[in-house]
């Protein structure tokens, strides 16, 4: 396998259905990690026309949007698939609750941290056992902790490559493709809420402000990541 470097220099000019075809085609263990999100949604589309059996699966921490699971349905059965789901380790949900409560999140970045751990972290650890190459749903413009990404990147915590595929795509392009070819979509997007995750650290944003600040907005810009993509 080339290095990153190599992969970025190799894909530049690549559309992201080359370069999703290329290693799906060479059948590596290449897995999609799925919040239902539009982008998630425009690859779980490209990479099922590809393979048909691409590996697709998503974290469910418990405190999805009713509408996440409602997207969740209808990808299922459009595709005729099963998105693989991973769940919290049930124990250390249980210990989690004891220690900050359910909503322990709001009080400080360390709780926020820690029940994103028990509910996404551990659970991610898991899916992506068997996985060299992780694909998502990153795009440059999303974020100010997003904006020097490339298309290919090593995943120190996880010892793999992410591949981010749309990752010099506009949120233009994205709804684009969700339109022309019909692909289901989170409700939510239809009511400001560009980005979506779990419902009591997602709200809707105002026309001016930036595509993540509706993510944990109680916390400063710098901390905006679950730690599903730190490098
Ligand atoms: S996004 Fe909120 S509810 Fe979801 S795992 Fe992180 S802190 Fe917990």
């Amino acid at each position: 396998m080339e290095t990153i470097e190599e992969l970025n220099k190799k894909f530049k000019n690549s559309s992201p259905e080359e370069v999703l075809e290329y290693f799906l085609s060479k059948n590596n263990n290449i897995a999609l990690s799925s919040s239902f999100g539009a982008e998630d949604q425009v690859l779980t589309h490209m990479m099922l026309k590809i393979k048909n059996d691409a590996n697709i699966f998503t974290l469910d921490t418990g405190r999805l949007p009713y509408e996440t699971y409602d997207v969740m349905d209808r990808t299922n059965l459009k595709y005729n698939i099963k998105v693989n789901v991973f769940f919290p380790n049930s124990d250390n949900v249980e210990k989690l609750y004891q220690k900050q409560g359910i909503n322990g999140f709001y009080e400080s970045v360390e709780n926020r941290k820690n029940c994103c751990f028990v509910r996404k972290l551990e659970p991610l650890k898991r899916a992506l056992e068997n996985v060299d190459i992780w694909v998502t749903g990153l795009r440059a413009e999303q974020s100010i902790t997003r904006k020097d990404m490339q298309m290919f990147e090593y995943d120190e915590s996880n010892d793999l490559i992410k591949l981010n595929p749309l990752i010099n795509f506009t949120e233009k392009q994205v709804w684009d493709y969700i339109l022309k070819n019909n692909v289901p979509f989170n409700k939510l997007h239809s009511q400001g809420y560009p980005s979506i995750g779990c419902a009591p650290c997602t709200r809707a944003i105002k026309e001016d402000e930036d595509i993540r600040s509706g993510r944990w907005w109680w916390e400063n810009p710098e901390h905006k990541e679950c730690g599903l993509h730190q490098k």
